[in-house]
């Protein structure tokens, strides 16, 4: 509801006022005490509309800046909103990102770039994480390291490119004489490491057994030569750490070269 006079009241008003200033300046009535009276009245009246009309002014003034005003405020308010979006959603794709990035990271740092199986880093963490399975579930593992044999005369007579290329047949075949659950890596070099979980000694000879066939059997397209390797098997005693686990498969590695190379030798 508004408190402003309506049109007709206004016009009503102007109309009285027009009628009195009429009367006040008819000739006829001067010398009446009202005369007086009234002027001063009308001119009140005058003051108080002028003083009105300001004050309307001020108020509708003071309505349309706050409407601005708050206009402009809701406006910044969503602006900020869309700023805020924007820079989440950047956050979001930037985190995402360094997720991406810290996890290729962490993949290039458990592998071998040449064979693409694990490195000796993975495998160590792997050793940690069987051992600690094993203690737990009281069922050991078994472990063996695969030493090419005369890896450098393949250097030496077709290059090392080809020594390169022998390598990674070699990783494949290793892989792929393996169960789907074992473990193997690239130890270093020409030596590769494999865990078998909860696998007996004689097991793992057998499967050792394989892993040994199996690189004597690859077709080489690019070296006339049959690439073989000896390879020391050993099972994980409680209470070790998995560096002595290492030592004895590396003692049975040194005996199998020494007992004529493209062999198994395991020690309990
Ligand atoms: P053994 O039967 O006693 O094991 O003889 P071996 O020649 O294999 O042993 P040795 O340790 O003397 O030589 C290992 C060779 O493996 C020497 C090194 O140049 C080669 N080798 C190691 N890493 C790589 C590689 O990444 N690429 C190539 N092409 N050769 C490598
Ligand atoms: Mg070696
Ligand atoms: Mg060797």
């Amino acid at each position: 509801m508004s408190d402003k006079p309506s049109l007709p009241q206004i016009d009503a008003e102007k109309e009285l006022i027009r009628h009195i200033e009429t009367l006040l300046a008819d000739p006829a009535h001067e010398g009446n005490p009202l005369r007086e009276p009234l002027a001063r009245l009308l001119e009140q009246n005058a003051g108080q509309r002028q003083r009105l009309e300001r004050l309307v002014r001020i108020s509708d003034g003071y309505h349309l800046l706050s409407r601005a005003n708050s206009e402009t405020l809701s406006q910044q308010y969503d602006r900020q909103l869309r700023r805020v979006e924007k820079l989440m959603r950047i956050s979001d794709r930037y985190q995402q990102s360094l997720r991406e990035i810290s996890e290729a990271l962490r993949e290039a740092s458990l592998h071998d770039p040449l064979t693409s199986l694990g490195n000796r880093r993975f495998l160590m963490e792997r050793l940690g994480e069987e051992t600690g399975r094993a203690v737990r579930n009281s069922t050991p593992y078994s472990l063996g390291i695969i030493d090419i044999d005369f890896f450098k005369s393949i250097n030496d007579r077709y290059g090392h490119d080809a020594g390169d290329k022998a390598l990674c047949e070699v990783s494949c075949a290793i892989r792929d004489s393996l169960r789907e659950y074992d473990i193997c890596g690239r130890w270093g070099g020409e030596e590769f490491l494999f865990i078998l979980p909860e696998t007996p000694l004689d097991l793992a000879v057998q499967v050792a057994e394989r892993v040994r066939l199996g690189i004597e059997n690859i077709r080489h397209d690019h070296i006339d030569y049959r690439i073989t390797a000896c390879i020391g098997v050993t099972l994980y005693r409680y209470g070790e750490h998995y560096s002595d686990t290492i030592k004895r498969a590396d003692e049975a590695l040194r005996h199998a070269k020494e007992a004529g190379r493209n062999r198994v030798e395991s020690r309990l």
